[in-house]
């Protein structure tokens, strides 16, 4: 049953959604059916830059906040994200079209990262080190960094703030974000929930800055040199053009771009394990995933077995309304992604490929917008140009191998490194894809297939994907300056080398 009434969910957001259409303002339609959700004010120029110098003043007070005070505000932050999970989360489905159970599951992410930092707030633990001198102390401070830059994408159209948002500002600094052009609703009403908890607490609002609008307003925050960090979660030709600018001004980066992963399936493998893993990896969130798994590399002795069962599982996909908890898969993000999809499977037939589940754009009562296309299966020579490109969609590349050397190869011949995984029960194998001669993604799974990542480990990957790492672990420190103290409470000063002046 399909039962959410959307325009109850943007009244209990606290959307305005009479907002008119205006050269100012920018409309959000949803995938699922084609309909205009609402619009937003489009920032201008002049509104930019006074909200980075608004930003910028709220960062002399909130630095000021202790830390683990400053992660009671987060805490509060993930009480309101838990209250209103269920609207956020059917919001986030209605205009990103990841199905219902994703919608939820990306909110409570958002909660998760939330618990996290609050945790973190009374770590950000520095070293100390032993001096070589005596009666000296030394050790590592970490400070705050000012106005952090947050570009997200539209597939993750909330999660990527938070992890970036929540950390940031219990490490003390003050956030500005440019969700993306295509998911600006969900973006404003994280920021009307971020906002009630900053007024209930007297918190300065421009601690947390939104801003919306096109990838202009990012190329303004990569050049501005009032924002020492900038945070780009997007396309690989995003992050080029964005690392180049901040580069240019010495400011620092991290950034989370495109992935192309890969699971090789050896002999060993538990094919049930295997089987949905791979569909998972390959259909979830209609292959607009980062992680999304886009290549199966499986061993010659069992390629064709697995194939007929993959073959007989895609028949099994429900393809839909995602608002419906049945449909499995939902709508591609805009009809220029169906393009991309469409033109894709085309190149894949011109390089070699052979469909052994045919692919296509679905029409009809079912599918409510242009959106909808079928999950593929393509056989292609690993060598294809076209299957080491990402191609934002759920098109599943097979390939076959006979050496688990020639498997890590295939994998690793790409110019992406985010997500990767074995499926395996032998250690050997397990083991040797995890080694410094294995996978060489930020991300190397066994028996989990690519697609999706706890928290509290750093997610990032290597080479194309830009190298970033955010959320868990030790991630925090690219939020912050390190500051190394040297403290002398000797009543001499001894210099280096031995150096001596007779004063
Ligand atoms: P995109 O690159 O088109 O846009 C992402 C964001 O960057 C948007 O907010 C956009 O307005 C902005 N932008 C675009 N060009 C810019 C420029 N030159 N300067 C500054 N800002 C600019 O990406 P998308 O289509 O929204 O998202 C899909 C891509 O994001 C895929 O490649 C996917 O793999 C990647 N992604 C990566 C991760 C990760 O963690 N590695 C997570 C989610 C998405």
């Amino acid at each position: 049953m399909i039962s959410i009434a959307i325009s109850s969910v943007l009244k209990r957001l606290k959307i305005r959604s009479h907002l008119p259409s205006t050269s100012t303002t920018l409309a959000s339609y949803s995938p699922v059916d084609g309909q205009l959700i609402a619009h937003v004010v489009q920032t201008t120029e002049a509104s930019y830059q006074n909200q980075v110098e608004q930003a910028n003043q709220a960062f002399s007070t909130w630095k000021q906040i202790p830390a683990p005070k400053r992660g009671e505000i987060v805490r509060q932050i993930g009480t309101a994200l838990r209250a209103h999970k269920e609207d956020l989360g059917a919001l986030v489905s209605y205009e990103m079209g990841k199905s219902l159970q994703e919608g939820y599951g990306e909110v409570q992410e958002m909660i998760d990262i939330c618990d996290f930092a609050v945790g973190l707030s009374r770590q950000l633990y520095g070293l100390t080190t032993q001096s070589e001198r005596p009666q000296h102390r030394m050790y590592e401070q970490w400070h705050p960094l000012g106005v952090v830059g947050i570009i997200s994408a539209f597939n993750f159209p909330v999660a990527v703030w938070s992890w970036n948002a929540a950390i940031a500002w219990v490490c003390g600094n003050t956030c500005i974000w440019k969700p993306s052009e295509k998911t600006p609703i969900t973006a404003e009403a994280c920021q009307q929930l971020v906002q009630a908890v900053f007024t209930k607490n007297q918190i300065p609002q421009a601690v947390s800055c939104l801003i919306q609008g096109d990838a202009s307003l990012g190329t303004l925050m990569a050049n501005d040199s009032r924002i020492p960090l900038i945070s780009a979660t997007g396309s690989t030709r995003m992050g080029k053009s964005v690392a180049q600018a901040v580069a240019t001004r010495l400011g620092k980066s991290i950034l989370e771009l495109g992935g192309n992963n890969a699971i090789i399936i050896t002999q060993h493998t538990d094919l049930d394990t295997a089987l949905l893993a791979s569909i998972f990896g390959a259909i979830g969130t209609a292959g607009q995933r980062c992680t999304s798994t886009r290549r199966l590399i499986i061993h010659a002795s069992i390629y064709e077995q697995f194939k007929q069962r993959l073959v007989k599982a895609y028949q099994q996909i429900r393809i839909g309304n995602p608002l419906d908890e049945k449909n499995h898969v939902g709508p591609l993000i805009d009809e220029q992604a169906v393009q991309t999809y469409l033109s894709t499977i085309e190149q894949c037939k011109k390089e070699g490929g052979k469909l052994v589940v045919e692919g296509g754009l679905l029409s009809g009562p079912n599918y409510p917008s242009s959106c909808y296309v079928k999950p593929c299966v393509v056989e292609m020579p690993p060598t294809s140009k076209i299957t080491h490109q990402e191609t934002f969609a759920p098109i599943l590349y097979l390939m076959k191998y006979d050496t688990l050397e020639e498997a890590i190869a295939i994998q690793n011949h790409v110019p992406q490194g985010l997500s990767s995984a074995i499926m395996t029960l032998n250690l050997k194998e397990a083991e040797h894809f995890l080694s410094v001669n294995g996978s060489d993604c930020g991300i190397a799974n066994v028996n989990i297939g690519t697609s999706g990542a706890e928290i509290g480990g750093a997610f990032g990957g290597e080479k194309e994907t830009g190298g970033g790492r955010e959320s868990g672990s030790d991630a925090w420190k690219a939020y912050m300056r390190r500051q190394t103290t040297t403290i002398n409470f000797s009543d001499k000063l001894p210099l280096a080398q031995g150096i001596k002046f007779d004063l």
